[in-house]
Parts: structure tokens; sequence; C-alpha cells
């Protein structure tokens, strides 16, 4: 298996996993970004948020619903936090399996970079 994320996933790669169920992943990014800086990922290999069919639209929810999760557990709720999905080279992917960032532990700046 060639993709990095799906190896995390199935734990045939370390990363510190920070919450899991049948259909996603959530970990701590290698390089971290800000404070507190984790990736929510689902199991299943979709490239990017471009290929989020309308049959997807449950997980992408469940994605967003588990990034709410780890920040209540992670202490992000009262201050805050932000959610990230990038897709292609103007976007700024450089992992082509779908992940939302969860950002947090700083004030974020806008426009974004
Ligand atoms: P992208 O640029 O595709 O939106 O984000 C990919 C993210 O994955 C980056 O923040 C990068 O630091 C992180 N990343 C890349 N390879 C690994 C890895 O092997 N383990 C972990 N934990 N994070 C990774
Ligand atoms: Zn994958």
């Amino acid at each position: 298996m060639s993709c990095v994320f799906c190896r995390i996933a199935t734990r045939q790669a370390p990363a510190t996993i920070v919450y899991e169920d049948e259909r996603a992943v959530a970990f701590r990014d290698i390089a971290p970004q800000a404070p507190v800086h984790i990736l929510i990922i689902p199991r299943e290999h979709i490239t990017g948020p471009l290929d989020v069919s309308e049959d997807r639209e449950a997980l992408i929810g469940h994605l967003v619903a588990v990034a709410a999760k780890v920040a209540q557990q992670e202490g992000l709720a009262a201050d805050g936090y932000r959610l990230v999905l990038n897709q292609g080279r103007n976007g700024g992917q450089s992992v082509f399996h779908l992940h939302v960032h969860l950002l947090g532990g700083r004030r974020m700046t806008w426009p974004p970079g």
C-alpha cells in the first residue's frame, strides 16, 4: 500500500492517533503548524475534496463531527479552532488522501497564506 495515510489508518505506519472509529482516524500532524495540529481522515482512500461526491456527504459530515469531538478533547472548544481542506497544487495539497486539518492553540490569521 503506497498511500501513507492508508498505512497510518491500518497501523502499518506509526502515528500518534488521538481518535478512531469504524469510518475515521485522527492523528497528530508530523510537522505541526500550531500548538494543536491534528489530521482527520476517512479510512476509505479518497484522493481529495474534489472526489467528494454526493454519496459521500455523510462521511464528510462525520469528519467534521470527529473534529469537534477531538477539539473538545484537546481543550480547543472555548477559544476556537480552524478546519482546513486543501485541494490540488493551488490549494497546497501534498498528501493525496483526503484529510481535514484541525488547527488550534493560537490565533489564526486571515486570509490564509
Ligand atoms: P496537505 O498539505 O496535503 O493539506 O497536508 C498534508 C499534511 O500531512 C501536512 O501537514 C504534513 O505535515 C502531514 N504529513 C505528511 N506526511 C505525514 C506522516 O507521515 N505522518 C503524519 N503524522 N503527518 C504527515
Ligand atoms: Zn490513502
